[in-house]
């Protein structure tokens, strides 16, 4: 069951905090400044799920424009976004000639590289699987705190890890609904595919 707001709140700070410290993949840390964290009302209806913070999602316009038309259509005030892996992926050569990882980071505040002295020039990349089934538990055990009404799964990876952590995944397609401990999953296209007529199409699902 959902906690009240307050416990949420206290539960999600100690998860970030956790977040903030993880070393899972030494690989993506080591060129990270800050892991993507969820955002939203801390009682939330409705949580949405992304699988990395893209260009799409770290425009936050994009984000509210998609939260209003969801508000719109399904009728509902609270909604809460987050992420399934937390720590963008990077594509760098300069980094693939590293063998040593060693201490600390290779990247300032300022997101200047300490390998090159240049503004770090790594080129945003979808995480791999070993990244995405690390990450994971993060993202139920969100879940499990916030235990929304609805699920808004953005993409196939996203629907096929989340509904396989439930025991609930039968192939991909968009707009499907699975219902899971008194939560609806709803599939979905890509984030910066989801147009109006896409929220029409959940919001129809679920009378069926
Ligand atoms: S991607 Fe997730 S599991 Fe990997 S280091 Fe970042 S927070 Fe930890």
């Amino acid at each position: 069951m959902a906690g009240t707001r307050e416990k949420n709140i206290r539960r999600i700070i100690e998860m970030e905090d956790r977040i903030c410290q993880c070393q899972r993949c030494l690989a993506l840390i080591k060129c990270l400044r800050k892991p993507s964290m969820g955002k939203g009302e801390l009682d939330p209806e409705a949580l949405l799920v992304f699988e990395y913070e893209n260009n799409f999602t770290r425009d936050m316009n994009n984000i509210i424009e998609m939260r209003n038309l969801i508000k719109q259509v399904f009728n509902l005030e609270k909604i809460y976004h987050t992420f399934m892996v937390r720590c963008q992926p990077k594509a760098c050569t300069l980094r693939q000639s590293v063998n040593c990882y060693g201490h600390g980071k290779w990247i300032n505040k300022d997101h200047t590289c300490v390998l090159s002295n240049k503004t770090c020039e790594g080129i945003p990349i979808r995480p791999g699987t070993a990244e995405i089934i690390a990450c994971l538990p993060f993202l139920l055990e969100e879940i499990e705190i916030l235990h929304p009404i609805y699920l808004f799964l953005f993409g196939e990876r996203v629907a096929e890890f989340v509904l396989k952590s439930y025991g609930i995944y039968n192939g991909f397609s968009a707009n499907q609904r699975h219902e899971h401990e008194q939560m609806i999953f709803l599939t979905s296209v890509d984030e910066n595919e989801f147009r109006l007529d896409n929220c029409h199409q959940l919001v129809s699902i679920l009378s069926k």
